[in-house]
């Protein structure tokens, strides 16, 4: 209200320059917003433009007559694949905006760590197993407040990831520690590790390492992006540890009751 009195009458106030100072940093953090909308609004064109080409490539030569009798059903498999690929992205972008305005329709409730890391490790174990990829939990009861959906889509994309970017007969492992006033929430992989200058990086919004291997596996490249924005939403810090063949370490840090915002 203050800057929109500056704006009203900037001339009969005295700390007229205050007043122009903040107004300067709310037009950068809009335009920055904007900037950030308008990459994410190309980005998403672009990666829903590439399935939507297949599904269409697809049902034309069928329809056009041009698959054998015997391939029509590998041909119905792509397509099924690809329109799945489509309803995660969507799924996941809205995820994303959600987290990034700060909206939340949930509850902080006071839950114990250990039951979500169970609960997701069951969902993931038919994809573990399909892969030969070992699944284990290190801990035990863990007490903390916090928004159920969110850490359970956090823990459910690192530990995917463990999986999907692992070796055969490789392991995952997921570490519950009570460090007193926080919980440490580590996940670990001994798969194909990221490269040093990709870091940093696969937290943004579709990045992917190595396209192709990546496309090879599949995937949105945005889980690691709502990862970030669920442990700040959350109040908690994360760093990441990555060796090249050797695997990945993700740890994570929440404190035990909401701060108050
Ligand atoms: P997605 O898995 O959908 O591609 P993510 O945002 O989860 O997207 O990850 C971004 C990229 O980071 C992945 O494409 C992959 O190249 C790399 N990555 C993520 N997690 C791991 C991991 N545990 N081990 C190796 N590479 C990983």
């Amino acid at each position: 209200s203050e800057a929109i009195q500056m704006i009203a009458n900037p001339v009969n106030r005295e700390h007229r320059v205050v007043g122009a100072v903040i107004l300067l940093m709310n037009e950068t953090e809009k335009v920055e917003r904007e900037q950030l909308r308008r990459e994410f609004s190309a980005n998403v064109s672009h990666e829903l433009k590439t399935p939507l080409t297949s599904i269409s490539g697809f049902a034309e030569i069928i329809q056009d007559g041009l698959v054998k009798e015997e391939d029509i059903k590998k041909f119905a498999g792509r397509i099924y694949n690809e329109a799945q690929r489509l309803i995660t992205l969507v799924e996941d972008t809205i995820k994303v905006s959600q987290l990034d305005e700060g909206e939340n329709p949930y509850e902080w409730e006071k839950l114990d760590a250990y039951t979500i890391v169970k609960d997701v490790c069951g969902r993931l174990r038919e994809v573990a197993e399909k892969k030969n990829v070992h699944l284990y939990i290190d801990g035990g009861k863990t007490m903390l407040t916090t928004v159920h959906p969110i850490l359970d889509e956090v823990i459910y994309n690192l530990c995917d990831n463990g999986i999907k970017y692992n070796k055969e007969d490789g392991t995952v492992s997921i570490h519950l520690r009570d460090l007193g006033e926080n919980v440490e929430i580590r996940v670990k992989d001994n798969g194909i590790g990221i490269p040093g200058e990709d870091q940093s990086r696969v937290f943004e919004r579709f990045y992917r390492v190595d396209k192709s291997h990546s496309k090879a596996i599949g995937g949105t490249g945005l889980g690691l992006s709502i990862v970030k924005h669920g442990v700040t939403f959350l109040g908690g810090t994360l760093k990441m540890v990555s060796e090249i063949g050797k695997g990945t370490e993700i740890t994570m840090t929440f404190p035990k009751e909401r701060k108050a915002v």
